[in-house]
């Protein structure tokens, strides 16, 4: 007997014949007398339409109502699939994030668990009781609903995996593992066996939303044996799928094991600002003092090293507001213009054979100058290197490098 955390992403229960095709995955682990939790993301497109009716109603919607709203969805599928289970005649109960409770702390629309209550779960799971939790939603401190930021409900999954000490946490999705890169958009893509935590938490964090960064996390932390696999695949196939684990039991150590995309930043250029010492950490201290996140970062002196140029990226989403906050800069910190463009993409290339291996960085430039991709800006850590390129040549550039790194040949 095993005790597995089964999550469901949006597509796999998209449909009244995906919630079917669930539940008889569902039923099928259960029947061979293992303890079931399953956490579930709202069907397909629902999150995307509760955000555009926040939206629709109002440009300044109230983040605690927010929550309460796009958390919904969750909560349909949850109660969804348990009661067809229950018509099937498996006994099944649902339980929202505030009745276990999953308790949060942070700000509204991406919030982080600090606390799952397992005690009744456990009870409940003892009592052969399928355990149905919407993912995506918890309570914080005031009682109030929240949401774990979108892709959250993988978080929800591995966290409650964590709580309950579960055999496995299973990541069922609309792909049958993680690949070498996104397989919408590289065909030559090769599954990968096992991925490391590091790695795997890199692709995340750059791009590979097969996961969300925050569950690669937590699993990390917590030890938590992380399994994705397809959810459409027919029962009783062999499960092949991607086991997340430590780079330990990884015995072939690639140089490089992925490749990803992201199109989610946006850049902003301040150019002929005075350059004395302080003035970034001040431009700089501005953007994080209004919660906005920087990620790249290049500062070029002038020809006649008084002015200097600064350039970084911020989530798409914060755009708006940062740029805002550059044009009202206090009158020490002025520049002569500002420079902004959304149309950008960061490629990444993730490997923990980085660590030992020289050249990576050279080789990955010489490819995309062949191909006529120009670079604007580069980062680098331990085992990846991320460059912006034109937003409009990401598949070229994924597939590009894909080829180079022969990511597509048999290991
Ligand atoms: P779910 O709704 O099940 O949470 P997501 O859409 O969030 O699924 O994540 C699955 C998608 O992640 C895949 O359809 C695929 O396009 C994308 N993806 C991006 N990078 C990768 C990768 N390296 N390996 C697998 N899938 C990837
Ligand atoms: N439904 C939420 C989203 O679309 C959470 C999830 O699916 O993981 O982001
Ligand atoms: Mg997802």
């Amino acid at each position: 007997m095993s005790r597995i955390v089964m999550k469901f992403g949006g597509t796999s229960v998209g449909s009244v014949d995906r919630i079917n095709h669930v539940s008889s995955i569902v039923k099928s682990e259960f029947d061979l007398g293992n303890q079931v939790v399953v956490v579930l993301s709202a069907m397909a497109g629902e999150t995307d339409k509760l955000i555009n009716l926040t939206k629709d109603l109002s440009d300044n919607f109230l983040a605690s109502e927010y929550d309460v709203v796009i958390s919904s969805g969750e909560q349909v599928s949850a109660g969804a699939l348990s009661g067809l289970l229950n018509s099937q005649g498996v006994k099944a109960q649902s339980r929202l994030g505030w009745q276990i409770p999953i308790v949060t702390s942070g700000d509204h629309k991406s919030s982080r668990i600090e606390a799952i209550h397992s005690k009744d779960l456990i009870n409940l799971l003892e009592s052969n009781v399928v355990v149905i939790i919407p993912g995506f939603q918890g309570v914080n401190s005031e009682g109030r609903i929240t949401t774990l930021g979108r892709g959250g409900s993988d978080t929800s999954a591995v966290a409650i995996a964590a709580a309950i000490d579960a055999d496995f946490c299973d990541i069922y999705t609309d792909v049958d593992g993680v690949y070498t890169s996104d397989p919408n958009k590289v065909p030559t893509a090769k599954r990968l066996d096992k991925i490391s935590y590091e790695e795997m938490l890199e692709m995340a964090s750059l791009g590979a939303k097969v996961l969300q960064t925050r569950s690669v996390e937590t699993a990390m932390n917590n030890d938590v044996v992380l399994r994705v696999l397809s959810s459409f695949s027919d029962l009783g196939e062999d499960k092949k799928g991607t086991l997340v684990c430590s780079e330990d039991s990884i015995a072939d150590k690639k140089i490089v094991t992925g490749v990803a995309a992201s199109t989610n930043d946006a850049k902003l250029t301040l150019t002929g600002i005075k350059d004395k010492p302080g003035v970034a950490a001040d431009i700089l201290g501005e953007l994080a003092d209004n919660g906005i996140n920087v990620d790249m970062i290049v500062q070029n002196i002038s020809g006649d090293r008084k002015t200097t140029d600064l350039t970084f990226t911020v989530p798409k989403d914060e755009f708006t507001k940062a740029k805002t906050l550059m044009e009202n800069l206090s009158s020490n910190l002025s520049y002569k213009d500002l420079i902004v463009d959304s149309n950008i993409a960061k490629i990444s290339i993730v490997g923990v054979g980085m660590r030992s291996n020289a050249g990576v960085a050279s080789q990955m430039f010489r490819i995309l100058s062949q191909n006529n991709i120009n670079i604007d800006v580069i980062s680098t850590s331990e085992i990846k290197i991320s460059v912006l390129i034109n937003k409009e040549l990401t598949e070229k550039a994924l597939n590009t490098l894909h080829d180079h790194f022969e990511l597509g040949k048999a290991s």
